[in-house]
Order: C-alpha cells, then sequence, then structure tokens
C-alpha cells in the first residue's frame, strides 16, 4: 500500500462527498499562511525526532508498534468528517461500523449475542466491565492475579470495591488453590482472569476457574488487553499454535477486553469490552437532555461510560478488518510470526552461555537475564540496566525493555542465583512485529555482544 497515493485518494473522496452540499467560504479566523504554517510543520517533524524507532526490527522493547497502513488510511479518512460515535447522529456511518468491527471480535471469542463497544483504551474497557461486575454483585470485591495489569487495583479503589491480589505460579499464571482460599471467604464477587500478562504474556488457566465461577457463584472477566488475539492460535497447526483451552473458554466468562491497539494493528485509542448477556445494558442507563433525533434502539452512547468517542477508530478497525480479519488466516498470521519469532530467539538463549532464559514465552513476549559472575541478581540487575541503555547508544543499535523481578518470583524460577535484593530487573522483548521474525538472530547476537562489553 502506497501511503501517498492513498492519502490522496482519501482527500478526493472526502471532499467529492463535501461539494454535494454546496460552496461556502472558510472563515478569515481560520486562515493560515503556508509560510508561517512550512515554519510550524519543520519545528514539530523535527521534534518527533526524538522518538524511539518502534517500527523497526530491531526495537523489541515495549508493546509499541505503528498501525497498518490500511488503519492510517482508514482513521485519517474519517477524521476529515470526524464523527463521533457517543450516538447515532453523531455518526451514523461508523456507528454502522462499530458494531460490524465488534461482531468480529465477538465472533473471534465465541461471543453469540453480546453487548459490546470500543473505548478509547484497555483501562476504560476494563473498567467498564468492572462497574458492571460491581453492579451485579453489590458489597463484594474483585480478585485478579499479582501479576494483572495494575489497573485493576485502582480501578478498585476509584469504584470503591476490595481488590484482592492472589498469588501466581512460577510461570506467572494465577494460582488457583490461592484463589479458591479466597473465594472461601466469600467477599469476592468477581475474578479477573488475565489472558496474556503485560510483562511476561502469561495465560491464566481460565478453563479451570470455570469451575469455580459454578461453586462460588463469581462473575468472570478475562482482562485479554493484550493476548486477546491470540485467541486466532488456539488450537492452530505448527509451532506457534496454542492450547486451545483458556482461549476457548473465554465464551464462557462473563465479559472481556481486548485492545485493538495493541495487536489489531490500530492506532492508540481503541480498545473493546464485551459482555455475553445483553441485559447488563441496562445499568449504562442515563437521561440525557441532549435528544438526539434518530435514535430509537440502545445506541452505541448509550452502552458506553465515556461519551465522545472518536468515529475515526470504528473506521480504522472496520477497514483493517475488511483486509485481515480477526481470523487465523487474516490476523492470525502476523501474530504468529511474532509467537515464531518468540520461541526461535527463546531456543537460540536457551544454548546461549552470555544469557539465560527467565522462563519460556507463551505468547510473544521474550524475558532473559545476562549471565553473571557471581550469579546475584543485583548484579543481574546492574547488568540488565546497563545493555538496555548501551543497546540504544550501540551503532547497530538495539531497543529492549526491562522487567522488574521480585525476589520470591525470581526464586522460583532460577533458584541457584543468589536473590541478594528484594527485586532485580531483567531485560524483556516484545515481539509484536511479524518482522521480528527474521531480524531476532540479529537481535539475539547483539544482545550477547552486549554482554561482553
Ligand atoms: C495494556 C493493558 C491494559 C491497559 O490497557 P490500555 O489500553 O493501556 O489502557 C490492561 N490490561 C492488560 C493485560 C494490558 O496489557
Amino acid at each position: 500500500m502506497d501511503l501517498q497515493h492513498w492519502l490522496g485518494r482519501a482527500t478526493n473522496a472526502i471532499q467529492d462527498w463535501a461539494d454535494t452540499f454546496g460552496p461556502y467560504q472558510p472563515h478569515p479566523s481560520l486562515q493560515v499562511d503556508d509560510d508561517r504554517f512550512a515554519t510550524a510543520f519543520e519545528e514539530f517533524t523535527g521534534r518527533l525526532r526524538e522518538n524511539y524507532p518502534f517500527f523497526h526490527p530491531h526495537y523489541a522493547g515495549q508493546m509499541l508498534k505503528p498501525p497498518h497502513p490500511a488503519a492510517m488510511v482508514g482513521y485519517l479518512t474519517a477524521m476529515l468528517i470526524n464523527p463521533n460515535n457517543h450516538a447515532l447522529d453523531g455518526g451514523p456511518a461508523t456507528a454502522r461500523m462499530e458494531r460490524e468491527a465488534v461482531a468480529q471480535l465477538a465472533a473471534m471469542f465465541g461471543y453469540d449475542a453480546h453487548l459490546g463497544h470500543l473505548t478509547t483504551s484497555g483501562t476504560i474497557a476494563n473498567l467498564e466491565a468492572l462497574f458492571v461486575a460491581r453492579e451485579l454483585h453489590p458489597g463484594r470485591g474483585v480478585a485478579y492475579s499479582a501479576d494483572a495489569h495494575y489497573t485493576h487495583g485502582r480501578m478498585c479503589r476509584v469504584l470503591g470495591m476490595e481488590g484482592h491480589a492472589v498469588p501466581t505460579d512460577d510461570r506467572g499464571r494465577m494460582d488457583l488453590d490461592a484463589l479458591e482460599d479466597l473465594l472461601r471467604g466469600g467477599r469476592v464477587g468477581t475474578v479477573v482472569l488475565t489472558a496474556g500478562t503485560t510483562g511476561l504474556g502469561a495465560v491464566d488457566p481460565i478453563h479451570e476457574a470455570l469451575l469455580l465461577k459454578e461453586r462460588y457463584g463469581v462473575r468472570l472477566h478475562v482482562d485479554a488487553a493484550y493476548g486477546g488475539f491470540f485467541t486466532l492460535l488456539a488450537g492452530v497447526d505448527g509451532p506457534e499454535g496454542l492450547a486451545p483451552e483458556p482461549w476457548q473458554a473465554i465464551a464462557r466468562c462473563d465479559s472481556v477486553v481486548v485492545d485493538p491497539h495493541k495487536h489489531g494493528l490500530q492506532p492508540y485509542g481503541c480498545g473493546a469490552v464485551l459482555f455475553r448477556d445483553p441485559e447488563v445494558g441496562r445499568f449504562y442507563l442515563h437521561d440525557s437532555p441532549y435528544t438526539y433525533f434518530t435514535s430509537s434502539e440502545l445506541h452505541l452512547g448509550e452502552i458506553s461510560l465515556e461519551c465522545s468517542r472518536a468515529g475515526a477508530s470504528a473506521a480504522a478497525l472496520w477497514l483493517t478488518f475488511q483486509l485481515l480479519p480477526p481470523t487465523a488466516d487474516g490476523l492470525g498470521r502476523v501474530l504468529a510470526a511474532g509467537r515464531r519469532a518468540a520461541l526461535k530467539w527463546a531456543q537460540l538463549i536457551t544454548t546461549s552461555d552470555r544469557l539465560e532464559l527467565y522462563q519460556q514465552p507463551e505468547l510473544d513476549i521474550v524475558s532473559y537475564f545476562p549471565v553473571v559472575d557471581p550469579a546475584t541478581l543485583s548484579g543481574i540487575d546492574t547488568a540488565s540496566a546497563r545493555i538496555l541503555a548501551d543497546g540504544m547508544t550501540s551503532p547497530d543499535p538495539v531497543f529492549l525493555s526491562t522487567l522488574r523481578a521480585d525476589r520470591e518470583a525470581f526464586t522460583a524460577r532460577h533458584p541457584k542465583i543468589t536473590a541478594d535484593a528484594d527485586s532485580g530487573r531483567i531485560l524483556r522483548s516484545v515481539l509484536m512485529k511479524p518482522e521480528s521474525e527474521h531480524h531476532v538472530e540479529h537481535i539475539h547476537h547483539q544482545v550477547e555482544r552486549l554482554t561482553r562489553s
């Protein structure tokens, strides 16, 4: 896709549409002189250079990458109109696109009837799921794993609910025995299961938690903000295939959150929440004094805590899904490549005498640390931080990230290393670009080289 060509086509298409409404004069107050704009633009693009190259395969750090060109063109084209998906009248076309794209997400998770919508982020999507959970289980708290995203603890405070962190096992997954102990106390009404933790990509045993749902009458919410699209690799043939059980179990949970702005090739501003029971829409009801003239059915503004939302986000997702739908053959191929990259790198690290794997990657996040002598956690911490910094300034740069592992978590995985500190930083690489598949060998050798200096 040639971005310049399609951006030109976008402005023409919207201008052609605009012309059908007759000519008018733009107001002089908005007039901007081209020379002055050029000066501002020069400074603007100069400032944007102060960024890390998220697009480049040698960027193997945080969860960052540019959107797909189809998403860029979809977003910018709709933005020329700037519809607001708060209400049908704010953006009839993009509201319809939102419903269609959300239905595709629902189908991916095996939800038939559903209530769902896009949100500005995974944070807001999870807030909505916890808000509904509170309405259904007033006075009862929320359990989430110690490795769950920190947003859950914070949002419990926002919602005035009690939050409980459940210990994780030596792979970073929720310990269901510890969860059951907690559930016996009767104070928990909702369990948040994470499908792909932000740190390590660990997937909680969702299928096993289903039994506890029945036994203790709790709601199950799945935070798949990061990992949701990996559902597409569940049971797939080949090394990238994932054990299907936890992913299939999402269909039987009460709600799920996924971030198209993480693994759905979208620009920021695109999360999603889905409820299995459409009846929960009643909790959102409001009595807006701003009457809209065409809405008769429950519109998107009536099932969302946010009011104004970019119709352009829905447009970008809809257009992307026309080309790369959330199916194994579509978007699944993009995730499969990142997953193969993670497996390949894990293999290289396993045979390296300079690096050690922190744990086997479950999705596409590789965690590892430099071998140091003497073998202490504080030594690993210092060396990891140095490699991170040196990598970015090297003539052949490589961009990594660090992850803080606490003493217990570290020792559970590496009992032979002296845990002489409360916690220590290790290295972490999110391989969310399919191009990583062809660059991990290079990155691996770069990181090995950096351990020597
Ligand atoms: C990223 C993430 C969030 C927060 O989502 P935002 O889109 O960053 O607001 C919540 N949970 C998990 C598991 C995540 O990876």
